[in-house]
């Protein structure tokens, strides 16, 4: 590990604050030093109040911040004498305390500061900077990791024994930094937690941390402590990794993203000899539970898993001060031979920061391995912070989830028009949605984890079959599938109509949709909410027009197709159902040229010419993707078979 700070940096930062948020977003630069919300950070500033009056504020971390994205006003400015104060109490709640800190702040709208602000308040130097660096952990989560750290850090650091977070904490290490720091001591490091550097300036406070840790990795050197990675190559059975999925959203009791990670790494640790040993103990620092939960799934038996969690819940509950009710017992990592990791989340956001999580893990584990064994904190300590009130706060924030919270979306010809629509109407609700198109532009419509473009030639089954196998690899599954991708030929009669040009247009609306949702069937029938195809016909199915006999055939016979998939996939909840759109200007077909010479084909004004219809008003993209996720969605939970136009009123389809 070096030190990032750079000197051109810090001259673009302003005051004492400035150079806080410069060096915890340096902290959260580095993944093997905080992940995902972990760690914190302080500074202790002298401000006037309104009446002139000099006052200590104690700028902590607020709660829901993440360090490596902080802005100044993701700390919280907590009156440095209360903090104090509080912490010298001989108890406190930590209802009370956090009540305390939110009622002690320099700025209303500031968030909840971090569990840790009494330990910040109660270290005197002016920069504080807290970190779980995975070097440290994992010479901390050993059978004598005590003997360990000291003999890495000597006087440097004042070591301290586990202890929940929290008042209990900021009282031990106050008590104990008094007693046992020296002159050389630039550091706290807390047992199977994490570490603490300080200092005079936020650059000495940086710099020591990476100090800090360089002694722990040099220590790991000398040891040899290495993670080992596996060459063999995996089997990933995509239907085998849906079913996986099927199995732990029904545990938690709603869909969830499951992602598999697959490589050497987690396929080499996957097949470790002591894997049931290593893995079954806890996780690296206690508040990784929350998302990773205590222990990961070894092999697919969630019912297993599910049983043991709940044994878990009974014997630890009955021991704490007040009545806890249980979480989920769905497992959010599991560990297989075949297919190495796979992380499971309400979100793909979610799934992903498990991965990151556990892939940290095993390399501590794994060092730990190689220094004389892991050793992680009894259950009881994990449960406990597991089942914090303050913990659980931070995931009940979110509110109520949305409507396609953990499922799985395909959409084809997403690239433009309908298509591309309908993956932000699917994002907008919630979903994880793949995009597929031909057009090379689908793979960067978006740059977010619940959003993947795949470019494929959907005519082209192989083809089609991968992109399938990468969706359900990432995501889990395909619990929405919209038909969407179609091509558009007209101008020509029947006479004169080729065999080639009508094959072209058949193959691309009828036999890929076709292949389609025979290769989609089995994922549908797993979709934990119950499997939901949207269909896109066309006005042109109940009033075709001269000159477009391709097409019209086309959605004619997929609109046919979707009618039989309604009544063969009933029995296995399955919903179909189609949309008839007609008179959508805003898709790639329709350019200002076309429209203008089509208006005046007709005698009409291009307004007049995009509104001619019943209702008078225009018909956009947007107006049909929003209609086709919501047929996915509850309000049409008991239809299915439907043909809905949405063409603004049209007297031959009336
Ligand atoms: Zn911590």
């Amino acid at each position: 590990m070096r030190s990032l700070w750079s000197d051109e940096e810090e001259k673009q930062c302003s005051g004492d604050l400035g150079l806080r948020v410069y060096s915890s977003r340096l902290l959260g630069r580095d993944k093997s030093l905080v992940l995902h919300g972990g760690g914190n950070t302080s500074v202790k500033l002298r401000e006037r109040n309104l009446f002139g009056e000099e006052q200590d504020i104690l700028y902590v971390k607020g709660s829901g911040w993440d360090l490596e994205t902080i802005e100044p006003q993701g700390f919280s400015p907590v009156h440095l004498a209360h903090v104090l104060r509080l912490a010298s109490l001989p108890t406190l709640t930590d209802p009370e305390m956090v009540n305390q800190l939110a009622t002690h702040m320099r700025r209303a709208a500031a968030p909840a500061p971090s569990i840790e602000t009494l330990l910040h308040g109660c270290l005197p130097y002016q920069y504080v900077d807290h970190t779980h660096a995975d070097a440290v952990v994992a010479i901390s989560n050993t059978r004598d990791g005590q003997a360990r750290i000291r003999e890495v850090y000597g006087d440097l650091c004042v070591v301290i024994p586990y202890v929940i977070p929290g008042f209990d904490l900021a009282r031990v290490c106050a008590r104990a930094f008094g007693e046992h720091k020296t002159a050389n001591t630039i550091g706290m490091v807390l047992m199977n937690h994490g570490i603490f550097s300080f200092g005079t300036s936020a650059r000495e406070s940086y710099e020591r941390m990476i100090q800090l840790v360089c002694l722990a990795e040099d220590y790991l050197g000398r040891h040899q402590a290495t993670a080992v990675a596996s060459i063999l190559p995996a089997a990933t059975d995509p239907l085998a990794q849906a079913e996986l999925r099927r199995g732990i959203a029904d545990a938690a009791g709603v869909p969830m993203i499951l992602k598999t990670c697959t490589n050497g790494r987690t396929l080499g640790f996957a097949r470790h000899p002591e894997i049931a040993r290593i893995s079954q103990q806890g996780p690296a620092t206690p508040d990784h539970v929350i998302r990773t939960k205590r222990v990961p799934l070894l092999g697919t038996d969630v019912s297993r898993y599910v049983e043991s969690y709940k044994h878990y819940f009974s014997e630890h509950a009955a021991k704490a001060s007040e009545p806890k009710s249980m979480l989920d017992p769905a497992p959010r990592v599991v560990l297989a031979p075949a297919f190495g990791m796979a992380a499971a989340g309400r979100t793909a956001k979610d799934a992903d920061i498990v991965e990151d999580i556990y892939a940290h893990t095993i390399d501590v584990i794994l060092q730990a391995e190689a220094l004389g064994g892991f050793q992680a904190l009894p259950a009881q300590d994990i449960f406990d912070i597991e089942y914090w009130d303050l913990e659980q706060a931070k995931l009940k924030k979110s509110g109520k989830p949305p409507m396609f919270a953990g499922e799985i979306a395909l959409v084809t010809g997403a690239a433009s028009g309908i298509g591309k629509a309908a993956v932000a109407s699917f994002l907008a609700r919630g979903a994880a949605v793949v995009g597929v198109d031909l057009n090379p532009a689908v793979e960067s419509l978006h740059t977010r984890p619940d959003y993947v473009g795949l470019r494929c030639d959907i005519t082209d089954e192989r083809a089609l079959l991968d992109v399938l196998r990468e969706a359900v690899l990432r995501y889990g599954g395909i619990d929405m599938l919209m038909l969407n991708a179609g091509i558009f030929s007209s101008g020509r009669k029947i006479a004169d109509l080729g065999s080639d040009a009508w094959r072209e247009v058949m193959n691309v609306n009828l036999d890929a949709n076709l292949m389609l949702m025979r290769a989609c069937h089995p994922y549908l029938k797993l979709a934990p909410g119950r499997g939901r195809v949207v269909v896109i016909g066309s006005k042109n199915v109940p009033a075709p027009g001269p000159g477009a006999a391709a097409y019209s055939a086309s959605k004619a016979a997929l609109t046919q197709l979707a009618r039989v998939a309604a009544l063969e996939w009933g029995a296995d909840g399955i919903r179909v159902n189609t949309l008839h759109p007609d008179a959508v200007f805003d898709t790639g077909l329709w350019t200002e040229d076309v429209l203008a010479q089509r208006a005046k084909h007709y005698g009409m004004s291009v307004s007049q010419y995009k509104t001619k219809n019943i209702l008078r008003t225009e018909i956009t993209s947007r107006d049909v993707a929003e209609l086709a996720a919501e047929m996915c969605g509850p309000l049409f939970a008991k239809t299915t078979g439907a043909q809905v136009p949405i063409d603004g009123g049209n007297e031959r389809v009336i």
